[in-house]
């Protein structure tokens, strides 16, 4: 079959490789409908990490199912299904607790499992024709049949919840004004999410035109655009001591204004400058541990930048992490069958596989029009 396979800094190609097969009874194979994009893949895609050419790449993937093992027993062939991203085995510790981003069974780590990605575990990924399930029937979920809503249910496998996520760690409320720093994929959700909530104000922060128009629009953020101005000052003034909420979709790799240099605590920072006193923080953008042989020295001592000490005498509370898209989805997706929710605005771009190099590409460079590229295998 054919797939997106890593060879290296961004250069990725659609390969044949060999079709997945079912190993354990609990695994499914799925046929791909639609594998998305993820800015996740972008940090492998630019070589900031120790991703070994040879994978195949995407943890965003939904489709319907081709065959079933023997030890499974909910799913069966045919059914349509949306895949979280996150590998998991339904009964350890931390999936007993909803918390299937840190599955203890599936990884060596202590970062969960995903499909197609470095250091989450052996699972290869779905930007193909076809994807091995394991532990099929609890990391599966299924969707009405037809192709009604393709795209709305695709962002159930990661941005979707993702967003959600951020504001649930940041505990959004009704009536609560909240920043989002990060206008891509995931900043969208998550200031769309906050939305759903009740928040009553909603800043999103970026620098790409197209995005901020974005969240203005579907959303009903404010845009903050931070090469024109001094975003957390901008924040804390229109705010009058700052929101009670804020949420990170940027992560280590955040830019300066003019987009030469990456300061990787300016986020964590900019949020403790423009969260009022007692203020609670999401952090899903993603930050990668203290590591030597990191790409800038603040990357090395990532961990010593952020500014502690104000967020102490702040008494902010601080949630992080991957999300547990599990704990969300089903909540997310009959929000989508009720007509209640349409995340699928995101999505600026439907290509086939074959194009996924050309596509990888202009979304590392934040073209207009590739804001959210899926992939049509
Ligand atoms: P993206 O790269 O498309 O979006 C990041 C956005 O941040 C861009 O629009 C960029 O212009 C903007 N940005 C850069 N510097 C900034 C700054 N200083 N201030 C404000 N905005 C700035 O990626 P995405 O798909 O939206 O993902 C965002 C982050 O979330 C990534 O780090 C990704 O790995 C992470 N992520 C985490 C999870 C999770 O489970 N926690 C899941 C998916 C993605
Ligand atoms: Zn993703």
């Amino acid at each position: 079959m054919k797939a997106v396979v890593y060879r290296g800094e961004r250069d990725v190609r659609v390969e044949d490789v060999e079709d997945p097969t079912i190993d354990a009874p609990t695994d499914a194979i799925i046929r791909i409908t639609t594998s998305a994009i993820c800015g996740s893949d972008l940090h492998m895609y630019e070589g900031r990490t120790g991703a070994e050419p040879g994978i195949v790449f995407g943890h965003e993937n939904m489709g319907v199912v081709e065959e079933v093992g023997a030890g499974v027993s909910d799913l069966k062939k045919g059914d349509r299904v949306v895949l979280p991203f996150n590998v998991a085995c339904g009964f350890c510790r931390n999936c007993e607790n909803n918390k299937t981003g840190f599955c203890l069974n599936v990884n060596e780590g202590f970062a969960g499992g995903a499909y197609g990605y470095v250091s989450m575990g052996p699972w290869r990924g779905g930007q193909a024709e076809y994807l091995k399930v394991p532990f099929a029937d609890f990391n599966a979920l299924r969707l009405p049949e037809g192709e009604e809503h393709e795209h709305d249910f695709a962002m159930l496998a990661d941005i979707f919840p993702t967003g959600y996520h951020a504001t649930e760690l940041a505990g959004v409320g009704p009536g609560d004004t909240v920043a989002v720093y990060g206008a891509g994929p995931v900043g969208q959700m998550a200031a769309y999410s906050a939305r759903l909530r009740g928040a009553s104000e909603i800043y999103v922060v970026d620098k790409v035109e197209e995005r901020l128009r974005l969240a203005e629009e579907h959303s009903g953020a404010i845009p903050v655009n931070f090469a024109e101005v001094d975003a957390p000052e901008f924040i804390l003034d229109a705010t009058d001591g700052g929101t009670d909420t804020g949420i990170d979709a940027v992560g280590y790799q955040a830019q300066k204004p003019d987009g030469e240099d990456e300061v990787p605590a300016m986020i964590l920072n900019n949020l403790v400058t423009s969260t009022r006193a007692t203020g609670r923080l999401g952090v899903v953008g993603l930050y990668v541990p203290s590591d030597p042989g990191a790409p800038t020295e603040e990357a090395a001592n990532g961990r010593l930048l952020f500014d502690i000490g104000t967020f102490f005498e702040k008494g902010l509370k601080m949630g992080t992490g991957q999300a547990d898209v599990k704990a969300h989805n089903r909540q997310l997706r009959d929000l989508i069958i009720a007509g209640r929710a349409e995340p699928s605005f995101v999505v600026s771009k439907r290509v086939p596989l074959e194009e996924a190099p050309d596509a990888y590409a202009r979304f590392d460079k934040r073209e207009d029009g590739y804001t959210k590229v899926v992939l049509d295998p």
